[in-house]
């Protein structure tokens, strides 16, 4: 028995590593009327447990000044994607045909209004955000930069 210890130690150890590891994460932005972001870009460690708050703060009916906050897969064409968003009024702009190239992404807030999500951050890498209330991509964008 005496010499299994070292072993179970290990394992003990291993497991404290990987729990540390996944961090718990609050990230919070919001974007007004001005079409903006209140940051361009944002940072997180791969594995870590993301909470995202995202608030509008502007006073804006959602019918002429929407903002949500659409995180994209790697290797995404977020022009494409915005484009293809701007034709998908009924879906609140996310295009159904192309769900699979979202991250993850809040609902579409009016003025006031706050949505939180959860994700894991995935492998290493830059991930673009945008929102794709028609016109907005172009000024409302950013990146997710996963260490
Ligand atoms: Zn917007």
């Amino acid at each position: 028995m005496k010499n299994r210890m070292p072993l179970l130690l290990a394992l003990v150890c291993l497991m404290g590593a990987n729990t540390m590891f996944a961090a718990d994460v609050t990230l919070e932005i919001t974007g007004n009327d001005q079409m903006q972001f209140s940051t361009k870009a944002l940072e997180v460690n791969s594995g870590d447990n993301v909470t995202l708050v995202f608030t509008n703060v502007g006073k804006l009916p959602v019918t002429v000044m929407g903002h949500n906050l659409v995180i994209l897969k790697a290797g995404q064409d977020m022009q494409a994607f915005a484009m293809a968003a701007m034709q998908a009024k009924d879906h609140d702009y996310i295009p159904q045909d192309k769900l699979d190239a979202i991250l993850a992404t809040t609902r579409m807030l009016g003025p006031g209004e706050s949505d939180t999500i959860t994700f894991t951050a995935p492998e290493p890498g830059q991930y673009k955000y945008l929102c794709t209330f028609p016109g907005h991509f172009g000024i409302m964008n950013g990146i997710l930069n996963v260490k």
